[in-house]
């Protein structure tokens, strides 16, 4: 089992991460899917990363699927090309993927993990809500299992190799102490070898020029959007502020957005509306 220096905001203490882990079941079923493609680097030292811990099923979409968030098909057939003996492509979402994984491929069993990535790129602070790397692993959060989402942070020369070990190690952990109902992990890990493993909340993100306009060769305005580098706010705590640190970054995510505050408020105020008057 790798081990990863264990730190806080303050620097690098002294003990290491983790104690050993032991899966609670003897060979955990452990479903691996991506938004990046069946084919993509990422989740091919994903799955081989995984390998020791237990019995790997790749399912994953046939082509590119990032930013389609927790899309799922509804309106044609999907289809399966298996292309190894645990693995299989499918024509849709990383959701579409968990749902068939889960409630088909896997013939009643229900996996004890489920892993999704590794992305190539960021998923932090706001991008989590397009993301269909962390939707895979919501997915699998709301059907009941534990689940990961891992992201590499890349520049123009990074490696998926701590990354995978990385994975390797929180699924471990994972597959030990599960994780409550509602949560899964989402975890970025930076370009070059991390200084460690920071516990953060959310960043917040925002992109410069969102929306470049053009014309199209038939004279007809159109519109892309995604233009312009993203902009982090340097807030302490936060995914973003420990991977620009250079540690890996792992957040906890809850299912259910609901804001509590905001409800007793609501609550408060609602008993002096008049519902029935003009
Ligand atoms: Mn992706």
């Amino acid at each position: 089992m790798p081990r990863i220096p264990r730190t806080t905001d303050h620097g690098p203490l002294t003990t290491s991460f983790p104690p050993r882990y032991t899966a609670r079941v003897s060979r955990p079923l452990i479903l691996v899917s991506n938004d990046d493609g069946y084919h993509s680097e990422g989740i091919r030292v994903l799955a081989e990363s995984l390998q020791g811990l237990g019995e790997v099923w790749v399912v994953a979409p046939d082509r590119e699927n990032s930013a389609v968030s927790h899309a799922l098909t509804l309106s044609r057939p999907l289809r399966l090309t298996r292309f190894a003996e645990r693995g299989f492509a499918v024509d849709g979402t990383p959701t579409d993927c968990v749902t068939i994984g889960v409630g088909h491929l896997l013939k009643g069993r229900t996996p004890d993990l489920v892993v999704s990535g590794i992305n190539f790129g960021a998923n932090m602070g706001d991008d989590v809500h397009y993301s269909g790397t962390v939707s895979a692993a919501f997915e699998a959060v709301i059907l009941g299992v534990p689940a990961v989402a891992i992201s590499q942070v890349t520049t123009s020369e990074f490696s998926f190799a701590f990354a995978g070990r990385f994975a390797r190690l929180i699924a471990a952990r994972v597959l030990d102490r599960g994780l409550p109902a509602g949560v899964l992990l989402n975890v970025n890990v930076p370009p070059n070898h991390p200084s460690g493993v920071r516990f953060t909340r959310l960043g917040k993100r925002t992109y410069g020029e969102g929306v470049v306009e053009d014309t199209d060769p038939r004279g007809r305005r159109c519109y892309w959007i995604g233009g312009g580098d993203p902009v982090w706010e340097d807030i302490p705590g936060t995914d973003f502020a420990a991977v620009a640190a250079g540690y890996t970054s792992v957040t906890p995510l809850h299912l259910d957005m609901t804001d509590r505050e905001q409800l007793r408020q609501l609550e408060g105020e609602a008993a002096a509306w008049d519902l029935e008057g003009s």
